[in-house]
């Protein structure tokens, strides 16, 4: 173990991975466009890619602050054609950016074949999916390795890296190391060190920060990556360089 008080990251950033609007129920939270934008200004954070369920909250979100918000859109495969209709005109006419599973949520596994034809308009639209991980029984990274595998020219970003469990995350880590287009992402994973692990095992250009935001306060995630012990040049891709270059932005 290293001893030492990290330096918290000043540099520019992006953030794969946050919400605004109301996660009620169990979770009790709640977060607007206007919120999240001055959240990202404290933190130096240059653009989010953002998704939420209500699709049309994120589309005037990104209408109102494009220089800021990169809209996802989160279709459920559950219900069928709709769904798939819903990404093509979000990609097509929204310009949104990417599209967003939640497996656990929206009750499906990941290689599910209703997921297939989401996954080809990704590849038609050259966007990536970004897919929550880390739970039972659907979002469990071995499941999104088998989607992977069968979409090996469709960029997968892996949000949570396996989450809060250290198995998980280690299969995380070990099916990103595996199937090159898989990207993994930060919030809410706990363990600085996997951070580390993960930039040396499965390559500096594949890992990128999130902030789950609001679910995680930005400055929890932006230290514990700053816990971890990377280089600047290892810090500057991790923050930035390597969403950039991957999500299109
Ligand atoms: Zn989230």
């Amino acid at each position: 173990m290293k001893v030492g008080i990290p330096k918290r990251y000043e540099g520019r950033k992006i953030d794969a991975h946050a919400h605004i609007g109301k996660f009620g129920s169990w979770a009790g939270l709640e977060s607007t466009a206007e919120e999240l934008v001055a959240q990202m200004k404290l933190y130096n954070v240059k653009k989010s890619a953002l998704f939420y369920s209500d699709n049309d909250l994120v589309r005037q979100a990104v209408e109102k602050y494009p220089e800021q918000f990169v809209g996802y859109v989160w279709p459920n495969p559950n219900d069928g054609e709709k769904s798939t209709e819903l990404v093509r005109r979000a990609l097509r006419d929204w310009k949104f950016k990417g599209i967003k599973l939640h497996p656990l949520f929206n009750a499906f596994l990941p290689n599910d074949k209703i997921v297939y034809p989401i996954m080809e308009e990704a590849r038609r639209f050259k966007v990536p999916v970004a897919i929550h991980s880390g739970h039972p029984p659907f979002s469990l990274p071995w499941s999104i390795g088998e989607l992977a595998e069968n979409f090996r020219d469709v960029t997968i970003v892996m949000l949570h890296m396996g989450h809060g469990h250290g198995i998980y995350i280690h299969a995380a880590i070990n099916t990103a190391r595996r199937l090159d287009n898989i990207y993994l992402e930060t919030s809410g994973m706990p363990m600085h060190t996997k951070v580390k692990e993960a930039m040396d095992v499965v390559g500096e250009n594949r890992v990128m920060y999130g902030s789950d935001s609001p679910f995680h306060e930005p400055a929890v995630e932006i230290d514990r990556i700053c816990s971890a012990g990377l280089n600047e040049r290892q810090l500057e891709k991790i923050f930035y360089q390597n969403a950039l270059d991957t999500l299109g932005f």
